[in-house]
Formats: C-alpha cells, structure tokens, sequence
C-alpha cells in the first residue's frame, strides 16, 4: 500500500523568521500522526531555517525548484547537492507557475528529475492541463507528453519512492475551484497506466500521485476516498500551521 502524502508548497510566501516559526508550530501540530508522510517546501532562504525549525520531527523538507547542473557560473541556481546539504530530501519539479512564468519546459523538467535522483532527493513533478485544454478535451494527451518527456531516460532505482507525480490542474490553481473527485480520480488512473508504460507495473504501482489545486480541509478526504489519490499538494491552504494540519489529519 502507498503510503499517502501531504506536502505544502509555500510558492513566495515568508520571511525566514515566519517560515521557521511556521515549522515548528506545524511540527508540534502533527506529532504523532501516523500513517502520512508530511513535507513543506518553502522558498530557498527559508531551507536552513526550517531544517533547524524541523530537527527531531517527522516532517520532511522540500525546495521548489532546482538546477540540473551540481555548480558553476549559473547565476541565481541552486544545486540538488546544495538542497541536500541545506536539508531537503525532496524537491518540486515543473510546477506550472515555472513551467508558465520561467520557461519551464518538459525538457529542462527531464533534466532537473535525472539530476534530483542523481542527488538522492526524492522527486515531485507537477504535471496538469490548463482550462483550455480541458475545455478542447486534450486533458489525458497533455498529461500523456508531460510524462513522457519529463520522464525521458529515466527509471527511479534509488528506493521505490524516489519519484512522486502531481497532478495540478492549472485551472484548479489558487482559484478555488477543485477538480471533482471523479475528474481528478480519472487523470491519476491515466497517469499510473503512463508510469506503467515507462517504469513498469511494480514501480507504477507503488509510485504516489498527488493531487493539487485549491485542496483545503473540507474537500481532501473525498479526494483521498479515491483509489489512485496518493495525497495532495497544497498551496494556499498550506501557509497556516493549523489549517495544513487539519488536511494532514484528513482521516
Ligand atoms: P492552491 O492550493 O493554492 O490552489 O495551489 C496548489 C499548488 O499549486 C500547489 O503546488
């Protein structure tokens, strides 16, 4: 059985200060909760602060993005290695604010997954359609390229966690409007027959695919009702300590 997963992506929110106090506050909140594995990924000043915030809990750390080169004169990156050593084992890959807002492509998320896995993080790639291509029925035919290439060449070997896929609807986004539980059921049952092609039955199997786009409190426990839904990934609902820890709680 997969082992869900709740993890917040706090985008461009906190300052170093409140990202710590944050963590230690959601830290003390989910203590000894079982069963769910728990990660934040704040913004990258915040990284340090937050490993210490985070030191003897259960809570686990991600960063948002990533370079897919280990260093050089790439002004304004930051390395899997560097996220490793600031204490991220996890780290979001091709969300669709870069993939809209900074060139993000399938290429360059293939490039970033094989370098993450490289550098023994464990990888969350964000995949989903926009509404226009939902409204023009192209939903499973994006979703089908987005993993295909993003997933080019690469085969998880570190451990059977290592990759974890997203499905965010770019409509569903800070907009309040969720998928249906059935829309959303339908994509992560098309998204696990994909991995299956490429990394085949075992892996696909055992791989967690999140859902996200305005999950909050009240609707994550009929999204997590469904089979192939494996945990979400929350945006705005993440920032307070006390509502992310009530998703976490969704039993
Ligand atoms: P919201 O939960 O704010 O809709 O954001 C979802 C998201 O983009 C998480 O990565």
């Amino acid at each position: 059985a997969r082992t869900p997963l709740i993890a917040g992506n706090w985008k461009m929110f906190k300052t170093p200060q409140e990202a710590a106090r944050d963590a230690a506050a959601l830290a003390e909140l989910v203590k000894g909760v079982e069963g769910v594995d728990v990660m934040i990924a704040p913004t990258f000043a915040c990284l340090v602060p937050v490993a210490q915030a985070l030191e003897g809990s259960a809570v686990a750390l991600g960063a948002q993005n990533m370079h897919w080169e280990t260093e050089g004169a790439y002004t304004g990156e930051l390395s899997g290695p560097m996220l490793k050593a600031a204490g991220c084992s996890h780290v979001i890959i091709g969300h669709s604010e870069r993939r809209q807002y900074f060139g993000e492509t399938d290429e360059t998320v293939n490039k970033k997954i094989k370098a993450a896995l490289e550098a023994g993080l464990k990888a969350v790639l964000c995949i989903g359609e926009t509404e226009e291509e939902r409204d023009q029925e192209k939903t499973l035919n994006v979703l089908d390229k987005q993993l295909k290439d993003g997933l080019k060449d690469i085969f998880p070997g570190s451990g059977e966690d290592a990759l974890v896929v997203a499905y965010e609807p770019v409509w569903a986004i800070g907009t309040g409007k969720t998928a249906t539980d059935d829309q959303a059921q339908e994509a992560h049952a098309f998204i696990r027959k994909v991995l299956a092609e490429l990394l085949g039955k075992d892996l696909a199997k055992s791989t967690r695919i999140l859902y996200g786009g305005s999950v909050k409190p009240a609707n994550i426990a009929a999204l997590m009702s469904k089979p192939d839904i494996d945990g979400g990934l929350v945006g705005g609902a993440s920032l307070d300590p006390e509502t992310f820890s009530q998703i976490v709680k969704f039993q």
